[in-house]
């Protein structure tokens, strides 16, 4: 077991396309920074459904100043942009500490400037370090949102083995009642896809229509098969009660009360229930170093013309900046900015490898104040 203390200047935790960004500019500038992930490269995309295409262009999710070329010139697939990941790691040669979590982080005084010890989790033991700075770059989908409604515990039937909160792929779907619970873009195209695969769908959401922000392409898509009777839809009503091979649904109010009156409710055959409502960041290691959260979403307290947070020498980039998003602001593409803030607050200098886009959102902080 290895258990030594070692020391750096700079400790970045999280290999999401942002913190790789930050990897590549601390390189070039000489820092001593030890670089620590939880599982893989670009774990929160790995998890996308398979063939997933980003919303946003190429040239937006472009980091370091790589360029992402796709096969077809078109947005990138999941799978394009794991590659291109891997790819700017080798090419820079990054050295990442993968499969070792971040458990804990504490404050501490030392005579030589170090001021956090860090705690990590890995499969060979344990292992700690000192360093003078923190830079969390931890994405903010940590654990799947539970499916809960005002005045009431998490829906029974929630953990049943055929519920799940995340989609992979379509083809387990073929030929069986599938019901997706959800509104936004990773239900839909959950839904769309498996009728397509096969699959009878039923989809259901608390909203009393399908939200016109969705990618623009499917929302004509699901409205002409919906209005067709291809796929079942049961907008404002949302599952109170999940049994192995059915759900009961009930009507919600403005408030997204269930009304809970038997004859309101009704019962739909399901196989399968994909519960793709979001996710939440896990907040614990913001809190245990007593940085600030506000709003529903526990939003870190930052100056954002730096990302440093309320504690000196702790800061925060990507989208973990923004807490748990309740409806989403921060993305790839205006988080490139956070690179250069940091950079410039802990060097002194522009970063050297940067997607553009950097400086023309410099000034960009689209999380509100307190919310
Ligand atoms: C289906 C889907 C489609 C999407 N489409 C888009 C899109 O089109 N455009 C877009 O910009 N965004 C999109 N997103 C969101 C996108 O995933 C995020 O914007 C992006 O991943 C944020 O990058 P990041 O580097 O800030 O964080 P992340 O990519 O979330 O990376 C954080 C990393 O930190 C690691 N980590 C977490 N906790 C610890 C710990 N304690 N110790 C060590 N490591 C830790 C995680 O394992 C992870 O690898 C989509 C998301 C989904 C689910």
């Amino acid at each position: 077991m290895d258990t030594q203390l070692e020391s750096f200047d700079v400790c970045l935790v999280g290999a999401g396309p942002i913190g790789i960004e930050l990897a590549v500019n601390l390189q070039a500038a000489g820092a001593s920074y030890v670089h620590l992930e939880a599982k893989q490269l670009g774990h929160t995309i790995s998890w996308f459904p398979r063939q997933a295409r980003f919303f946003s262009s190429p040239e937006r999710i472009a980091i370091a100043g790589v360029p992402l070329v796709t096969v077809d010139q078109a947005k990138a697939s999941r799978e394009e942009y794991l590659a291109y990941l891997q790819g700017v790691v080798q090419q820079f040669a990054l050295p990442i500490r993968t499969y070792e979590r971040v458990s804990e982080i504490s404050k501490i005084r030392d005579p030589e400037g170090y001021q956090f010890h860090i705690s990590t989790a890995r499969g060979a033991g344990p292992r700690n370090y000192r360093v003078k700075k923190v830079i969390l770059a931890i994405g903010d989908m940590h654990h799947a949102r539970q499916l809960r409604h005002p005045g009431m515990d998490v829906v029974p039937g929630s953990d049943l083995p055929h519920v799940s909160h995340y989609f992979d792929e379509p083809l387990p779907y073929f030929g069986q009642e599938l019901l997706v619970v959800g509104g936004k873009n990773s239900a839909i195209e959950a839904a769309l896809r498996c009728y397509r695969a096969g699959a009878k769908v039923t989809l259901c959401h608390r909203e009393p229509q399908i939200s016109s922000s969705i990618k623009y392409w499917l929302k004509p898509e699901i409205d002409w098969l919906v209005e067709n009777g291809a796929i079942q839809h049961f907008p404002a009503h949302v599952p109170v009660e999940i049994a192995p091979d059915r759900v009961r649904l009930a009507p919600v109010d403005s408030e997204n009360v269930p009304d809970l009156t038997p004859e309101r409710q009704r019962e739909i055959a399901a196989d399968f229930v994909l519960l793709l409502i979001g996710y939440v960041m896990d907040s614990q290691l913001f809190r245990s170093i007593g940085v600030e959260l506000y709003g529903p979403g526990d939003t870190p307290r930052l100056d954002p013309a730096t990302m440093q947070t309320n504690v000196p020498g702790f800061y925060v980039a990507g989208t973990a900046s923004a807490g748990t998003q309740l409806s989403y602001r921060l993305f790839i593409e205006n988080c490139h900015a956070h690179v250069v803030r940091i950079l410039r607050h802990l060097t002194g200098k522009d970063p050297s490898h940067i997607n553009p886009l950097a400086y023309a959102r410099l000034h960009e902080h689209p999380i509100p104040e307190e919310s």
